[in-house]
């Protein structure tokens, strides 16, 4: 064992990586599009922790995971390990959570996250005029 001290903290709990976060089937079942929190918890090596959502992808895969930053547009996004997508994460709540102030000035959508690659896609697709 090395000396690095791991984050420990009242307020959340200490796993050894993502997959060990529980997460029960009904929860999972329930795994919408709009991303859930499900706990604070913190992993090796972190010096601090980080709130933990649950959702399900676009492509139907269940997700577990902690906001990123920053997209160039300087939003927060969960990362999919199943289809490698980057979620840009709309959620106004989730930006009040975490203490992030929302960029103004992006899409009105219905969900709360926005698959980035898609969007990028179309940014640099060929423009038939
Ligand atoms: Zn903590
Ligand atoms: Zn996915």
């Amino acid at each position: 064992m090395n000396a690095v001290a791991s984050h420990q903290c009242s307020e959340c709990t200490f796993v050894a990586n993502k997959e060990s976060i529980f997460v029960a089937r009904e929860q999972r079942k329930k795994a919408a599009r709009k991303p859930i929190c499900i706990g604070k918890f913190t992993m090796p090596g972190w010096s601090g922790h980080s709130r933990f959502y649950l959702f399900k992808c676009y492509c139907d895969a269940i997700v577990v995971d902690y906001p990123h930053g920053y997209t160039s547009g300087g939003h927060i996004y969960f990362s999919c390990e199943e289809c490698e997508a980057s979620l840009v994460i709309l959620d106004r709540d989730i930006y009040n959570k975490e203490g992030i102030a929302m960029p103004p000035g992006f899409f009105k959508t219905l969900w709360g996250i926005l698959k980035l690659r898609f969007n990028l896609n179309r940014k640099i697709g060929i423009n038939h005029n």
